[in-house]
């Protein structure tokens, strides 16, 4: 926004504005530093089943431990990294981190991991990520790529070619989100998602709101109904969880069960070798 001076004129920066675009420069500089020492870390939040309550995997978050500000959630990075061309190295930086770790979590549990709408564009996506877990000596088939909405349904084609790509590799793929985007149902059925994940704002609002929970038993019928598992996010109490254990919903995710933790708190939650969690 432009500014007025004292004299009347305009100036196109004002001293706060100044001081906003050094720290947005110096916050991109550092991520490019931090993405290259691996401080954007893999955090880890278990997904449960919800037929007899056992842990079927994690969903990866990034954390990144930056050496002046301490740890960091997504809200205070992905989108600097989205927009400066650094979503790109982070994810790989992450992916190589959390397959050293995979060697170290049973290998029934699978890890989700998230990929941006800007990111789903990049040619030779899916390969790349398959070949880093390769690489790393781990399956492709421990993994699951979550991806929104808004990233697959501008181009439906392409969308189905890299979701094949993926598929074919042993991966999953689910649907993040959902509710809060756009996407028509014949779109959602021709890209065969595995998963559909319940937006937790649905989720949070289930027990107080008949809207939200009519929303909800719709989505579930949904996904059941084309052979989809669905896993409710955002479960912060037991009421949440037992209305979702009711109404048929396979998964739940949510500081309910656990919160976002570090490689070193899950091996020791899953009692994991002394020096794996140390
Ligand atoms: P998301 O993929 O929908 O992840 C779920 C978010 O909900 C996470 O926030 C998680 O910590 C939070 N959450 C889970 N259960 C609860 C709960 O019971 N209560 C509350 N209040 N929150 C809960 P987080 O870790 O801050 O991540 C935010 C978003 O950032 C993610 O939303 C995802 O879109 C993005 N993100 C995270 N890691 C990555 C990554 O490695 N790559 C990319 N591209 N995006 C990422
Ligand atoms: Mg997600
Ligand atoms: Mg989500
Ligand atoms: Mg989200």
């Amino acid at each position: 926004e432009a500014k007025r001076d004292s004299k009347g004129g305009v100036c196109l920066f004002s001293p706060s504005m100044e001081a906003a675009r050094f720290e947005r420069r110096r916050m991109e500089q550092e991520l490019r530093e931090g993405i290259a020492l691996d401080q954007v870390k893999p955090f880890y939040q278990p997904i449960v089943r919800f037929s007899d309550g056992g842990l079927c995997g994690f969903e990866i978050l990034a954390r990144w431990q930056h050496p002046r500000l301490g740890l960091l959630t997504p809200d205070a990075f992905i989108r600097l990294a989205d927009s400066t061309g650094q979503i790109t190295a982070m994810t790989h930086s992450i992916l190589r981190q959390a397959c050293i770790d995979a060697r170290h979590i049973p290998a029934h549990l699978r890890l989700a991991l998230n990929i941006s709408p800007t990111q789903f564009e990049e040619p030779g996506l899916a390969e790349t990520l398959i070949a880093i877990i390769l690489a790393e000596g781990v399956s492709p088939a421990r993994f699951e790529i979550e991806i929104t909405e808004d990233a697959v349904m501008d181009d439906i084609v392409a969308a189905e070619r890299v979701l094949a790509t993926f598929r074919n590799s042993g991966m999953t793929v689910a649907l993040d989100d959902f509710g809060t985007g756009y996407s028509s149902l014949s779109n959602l059925r021709r890209l065969r998602f595995d998963k559909i994940k319940i937006d937790q704002s649905f989720v949070k609002s289930l027990t107080e709101s008949v809207e939200s929970e009519k929303l909800v038993d719709a989505i579930i019928s949904l996904a059941l109904s084309f052979g989809m598992k669905v896993t409710a996010e955002g479960i912060e109490d037991a009421a949440a969880a037992e209305m979702l254990l009711r109404k048929g919903c396979t998964q739940g995710q949510g500081y309910f069960f656990g919160k976002p933790a570090s490689f070193g708190e899950v091996a020791s939650l899953l009692s994991l070798p002394r020096e794996v969690a140390a």
